[in-house]
Order: structure tokens, then sequence, then C-alpha cells
């Protein structure tokens, strides 16, 4: 059996991470996509236990206390972090475990998980970057301004991690995140 592996992948929100991670995860079923807890309210058409595990900020709170994330972080107004138990679970029977987060949880997984290869997905630019979160329809203008101003910040911290893409065919994109991903591994 291989070794079982965490992998983060990060970056703006916006930058097509959930896309990507999407395609790849339809071309490689045996990976496992971890699926977090967020205070957040669904969007339609996410449904509870597939995209998010949607919880009051009373619940997280006693979450956070008990120490059930592996990493969590404030993002826009709300809270979202990963449930420590079924990642430790995968990665003891030998999986590849798929983290998607955001870039600040995604630090603190570097003293938490240091074997932890981390992934940080670049856009081709700024305004490339705001087209795609408009397109979205999915964010008020104020969440749109909040995502803008926190993805400069971001982007700026792309070299702390151990690999960065541009996230700009998809296409091309995927072969890089497989590179990356199976290069130790296979
Ligand atoms: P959204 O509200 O668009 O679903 O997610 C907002 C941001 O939160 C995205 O950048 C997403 O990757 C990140 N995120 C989702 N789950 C987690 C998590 O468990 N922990 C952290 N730190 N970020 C997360």
């Amino acid at each position: 059996m291989q070794a079982g592996k965490l992998i983060v992948v990060t970056g703006p929100s916006g930058v097509g991470k959930g896309t990507l991670l999407r395609s790849l995860l339809a071309r490689h079923p045996e990976l496992y996509f971890s699926i977090s807890a967020t205070t957040r309210q669904p969007r339609p058409g996410e449904i509870d236990g597939q995209h998010y595990y949607f919880v009051s900020r009373e619940k997280f709170e006693r979450m956070v206390a008990a120490s059930e994330f592996l990493e969590w972080a404030e993002f826009a107004g709300n809270c979202y972090g990963t449930p420590r138990l079924q990642v430790d679970q995968q990665i003891a029977q030998g999986r590849l475990v798929i983290l998607e987060i955001e870039v600040v949880g995604a630090r603190k997984i570097k003293q938490t998980f240091p074997a932890a290869l981390r992934i940080f997905i670049l856009p081709p630019s700024l305004a490339e970057l705001e087209r795609r979160i408009r397109d979205r329809g999915q964010d008020s203008e104020e969440a749109i301004a909040r995502r803008l101003t926190r993805a400069q910040a971001e982007i700026e911290a792309a070299d702390e991690f151990d690999v960065q893409m541009v996230n700009d065919d998809l296409e091309s994109a995927l072969l890089h995140l497989e590179a990356a991903i199976f290069a130790q591994t296979h």
C-alpha cells in the first residue's frame, strides 16, 4: 500500500481551485477530498455534507474548543475549518487527501502537518480574478470587494508554498497539478 499524504491546495478566492479540483477528482477517484465545516450560508445548489458541513457559529466554536479542526480560519466574515478526524483516518489508510483551503489556514498546516505538500494556485492577473468572481455571480459587491482586497495580500504569500502554478488554461493547470501531486507518490 502506498503511503498516505496530505496535499493542500490554496490560492485566492475565485482563482478556480474548485473547478480545477473537481476535474482532478473526476480523473482520480482514488483521491479523498476533505469536506470542510463552515458558518457561511449555503449558496443555491450547495448540499450539506457534500460541498460543506454547514454549521452555526456556536457549533463551529464548540468544534474549535474541542480541537476538532486540523486548521481553521475566518474568511470574508465566515469561519471555515478542516475536520481533523477524517483526514487522519484517510491518511492512515494510505490515501492521498486533498484540502482546498484559503491561505491563512494553508499556512497553519506547515506547523501542524509539516509533511504536507502545499500548492499555491495563482490567477493570470488580478483583473482576471475580479472577472471570474463577478462571473460566478454569487457574491454581493461588498463580498467581492473584501475577496479582492484579501486576494492581493494572499498572492504576495505565494512563494511561501512548495509549488506555485498559474491557472490560466484549465487543461494545462490540471497537468501541472497532477505532476506535482503524483511526482513523489507513484
Ligand atoms: P467559499 O465561501 O467561496 O466556498 O470559500 C471561501 C474560501 O474558504 C475559499 O478560498 C476556500 O478555499 C476556503 N475554505 C474552504 N474550506 C476551508 C477550510 O476548511 N479551511 C480554510 N482555512 N479555508 C477553507
